[in-house]
Formats: structure tokens, C-alpha cells, sequence
């Protein structure tokens, strides 16, 4: 029997990966849309590959170059942001929500708005969105699978188990390269240096964000909403060989643990399969060769950004939406050489001291947040 799948982000690492295991399986899968925000060239040669429906690019701009590259196939070519809602909207048995940033938001509201199953890889939409994304959850009747490593874990380690007899969700966190560096070392760090991750190969974004742990912080608040046992009973711990994907501790003493290659393909597959399993081909887990696991107590001095995502969590409200709409101006301007690496946290921080706003209760209003912070967050470059 075949499923049909529709991946926004298409183009990227988390594009790159679920495509790898639907090609390897070829036969059990019929692609309904993918979207990328304009690299048309490679879209449309994934579009092609595998047959198709609908591709979209979400900046119109690079609408013509996709028509010219899909034609002669009777794949629809399709841009700009309603076009991707549109897309969205379309019946699929699995939406993969891959694209980067609060950008993936609507789109994957829309796949929420229509019942869907989503996979769900963008942790910057549910950070901002929130309750307003949990509620539509609920109001339609749609799934979200978590593929974010740390949650699929989560979700795995809790299967069969119940919330309230959770006493702790552990989330783990690589540490990043810049772990064992001093406050200096961290002033003077570059892009080149930010992206270049001891563990897991990803987008751009998601590696500056792994850098300041403003990764974990954004897991944090999304682990809050896909696992609602409060905030209280969620913690991180760094664990650098990014074996153990997180845990599980029940009232009993009983911890349950995911462990697996640091490969996204091992989270995927889970989500692709659910609830089955299916075959990935991965190296298995040599934990004679891998020798030690270790773990430390995250430090907050050098690495704020865990505590402003914790203290965001816990204002609630619009807060985490700022929080991510200026973590997002913020890594794009250090990848950009326009600030240095610990003014990341300092202008998150700062942008969420000055910016009260309502709490969202839309969509509409989680969007004019982000638009807001954004605004707010740039005009601190300048003065950063
Ligand atoms: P990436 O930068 O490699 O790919 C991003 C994708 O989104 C591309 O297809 C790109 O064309 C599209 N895109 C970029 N900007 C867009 C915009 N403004 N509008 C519409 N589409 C846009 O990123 P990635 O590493 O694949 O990460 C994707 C998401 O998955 C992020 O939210 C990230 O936090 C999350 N995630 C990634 C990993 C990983 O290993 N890469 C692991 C866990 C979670
Ligand atoms: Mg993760």
C-alpha cells in the first residue's frame, strides 16, 4: 500500500534525508508537494525524480526559473507564500514540516487545518506559535510526530508510559563546537567556525543555534508543548557524544533512554514509519567503540541562551515568539559578519527586556509578533 508525503524545506538537510529514505523505498511512496524557498534548479530535479505533484518555491521571484525547469513535465510549478499554504492544504498522509525558521509557520498551520499528520522538524514554528498551534492541534484532530531528535526520543521513550508518571524529561545537548571555549575564545568565534558541528551535519540556522544552545532552548520550549508534563520537570543536560537522544525519568526511578547514530535519518524513519519500523541504513551503534558517555551541567555564563529560552517559557504569552523572531535576525546578521557571536544572546535579551506584546491568540497575531520582534531586533544590530 503506498502513502502519500508532501515536504516542505524539500531542498534542505532535513529535505535531503527524508528524501534519501523515501528513494530508498520508492515503491511505498507517492509525493504529493515539495517546497523550497528558491533553489528552483534542485527543486525541480527532486520534483522530476520523484514524480511530483506540485512544486513550490515560496519566494516568487524564483517562480520563472522553476516553470522553465519543469517544463515538459506535468508537474505544477507554483510560488509565494500562499501558494505554499496552498500546497499545504493538499491531502497527503504525511506533511514534513523541514522548512527553517517561524517561515515554515503557516504552511505547517495549514497541514494542521486540514487534520493532517505532520512530521514536524521546524521547532521555530511551535516555539512561536505555542498554544495557538497546540489548540489547532486539538480543534482538527491533527497528529504531530516530533522528528527533532531530542523529541522523537522523547516520544519514544513514552510510549506506553503516561505523563503523570513522569518525574523528569531529560532533553541532551551535544554542547556544540564551541563547548569547552572561553568567553574570549566565544567573542572572537566566526561563522565558519559556528557551523562546523562535532556531531550532526545541518542547515546553517540550526548548526549558530547549536553553537549559542539556543538550539536547546528552543527544544526546551518545544518539548513544553509536544510533552506537557510543566516546565518544572524539563531539564538539559550535556552530554558531547550526542549518543543518548534524550530520556525519560518515570516516579518509580525507571529511566528510559533513546539512543542511536547521530543521523537524522534514525528520527525520520521513526516518523515515516510510525507506528512501524522500517530499515535505515545507518551504521548500528558500536558502543565498544564509542568507549564513554559523558555529561555535564550546561553553563549558563557562556552560554546564556538556555536560560533566556527558559525564562520565556515561563512568561509565556508572546515571549517565545520574540525570543525566536530575534534569535533568527540575530544568527542571519552573525552568518552575515555583521555582529560577533555572543552579541546573539545579548541582542535576544535585550529585544525580549524592551518588547511587552499581547499574547498571540491566532495565527495572524503570532505573525505580527514576529514581524514585530523582528523590527525591534534589527534596529539593535545597528547599535550592537
Ligand atoms: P536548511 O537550511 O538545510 O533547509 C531549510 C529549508 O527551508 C530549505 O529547503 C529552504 O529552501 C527552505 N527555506 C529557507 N528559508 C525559507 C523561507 N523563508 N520560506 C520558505 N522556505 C524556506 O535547514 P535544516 O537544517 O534542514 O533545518 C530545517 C528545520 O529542521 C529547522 O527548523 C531546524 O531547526 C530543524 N531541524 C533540523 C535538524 C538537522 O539535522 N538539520 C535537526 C533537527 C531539527
Ligand atoms: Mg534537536
Amino acid at each position: 500500500m503506498t502513502r502519500s508525503i508532501s515536504i516542505f524545506g524539500a531542498t534542505g538537510s532535513i529535505g535531503d534525508s527524508t528524501l534519501d529514505l523515501i528513494r530508498r523505498n520508492r515503491g511505498e511512496w507517492r509525493v504529493v508537494a515539495l517546497s523550497a524557498h528558491c533553489s528552483a534548479e534542485k527543486l525541480a530535479k527532486l520534483a522530476r525524480e520523484f514524480g511530483a505533484e506540485i512544486a513550490v518555491v515560496s519566494d516568487e521571484s524564483c517562480l520563472t526559473e522553476l516553470r522553465g525547469a519543469l517544463s515538459g513535465t506535468n508537474i505544477q510549478a507554483a510560488g509565494g507564500a500562499q501558494a505554499l499554504c496552498d500546497a499545504a492544504a493538499i491531502e497527503a498522509d504525511l506533511t514534513v514540516a523541514a522548512i527553517v525558521g517561524c517561515a515554515g509557520l503557516a504552511p505547517t498551520m495549514a497541514a494542521i487545518a486540514r487534520g493532517g499528520v505532520v512530521a514536524l522538524a521546524n521547532k521555530e514554528s511551535l516555539v512561536s506559535a505555542g498554544e495557538v498551534m497546540t489548540n489547532a492541534v486539538a480543534k482538527h484532530g491533527a497528529t504531530l510526530l516530533p522528528m527533532d531528535s531530542e523529541h522523537n526520543a522523547i516520544f519514544q521513550c513514552l510510549e506506553g508510559g503516561k505523563l503523570d508518571d513522569v518525574r523528569w524529561i531529560t532533553l541532551t545537548a551535544s554542547g556544540g563546537p564551541f563547548r569547552t571555549k572561553t568567553m574570549a575564545e566565544l567573542d572572537a568565534a566566526t561563522p565558519k567556525q559556528a557551523v562546523a558541528h562535532p556531531n550532526w551535519d545541518m542547515g546553517a540556522k540550526i548548526s549558530v543555534d547549536s553553537a549559542t544552545m539556543m538550539n536547546k532552548g528552543l527544544e526546551y520550549i518545544e518539548a513544553f508543548h509536544l510533552f506537557p508534563v510543566g516546565l518544572e520537570r524539563l531539564r538539559i543536560i550535556v552530554h558531547p557524544q550526542s549518543i543518548i537522544h534524550s530520556m525519560v525519568e518515570y516516579r518509580d526511578g525507571s529511566t528510559l533512554a533513546q539512543l542511536g547514530p547521530s543521523d537524522m535519518r534514525v528520527p525520520i524513519a521513526s516518523t515515516l514509519a510510525y507506528p512501524a519500523r522500517m530499515n535505515t541504513p545507518c551504521e548500528p551503534l558500536d558502543l565498544a567503540a564509542i568507549g564513554e558517555l559523558s555529561f555535564f551541567a550546561p553553563d549558563e555564563e557562556r552560554f546564556p541562551a538556555t536560560r533566556l529560552a527558559r525564562e520565556a517559557a515561563n512568561a509565556g504569552g508572546a515571549a517565545p515568539a520574540i525570543l525566536n523572531a530575534s534569535n533568527e535576525v540575530a544568527v542571519a546578521a552573525f552568518l552575515d559578519s555583521q555582529i560577533t557571536f555572543t552579541q546573539i544572546s545579548a541582542i535576544v535579551a535585550r529585544t525580549l527586556e524592551q518588547l511587552t506584546l499581547a499574547a498571540p491568540q491566532s495565527l495572524n497575531d503570532v505573525l505580527a509578533v514576529d514581524a514585530q520582534a523582528r523590527v525591534r531586533a534589527r534596529e539593535m544590530l545597528v547599535s550592537a
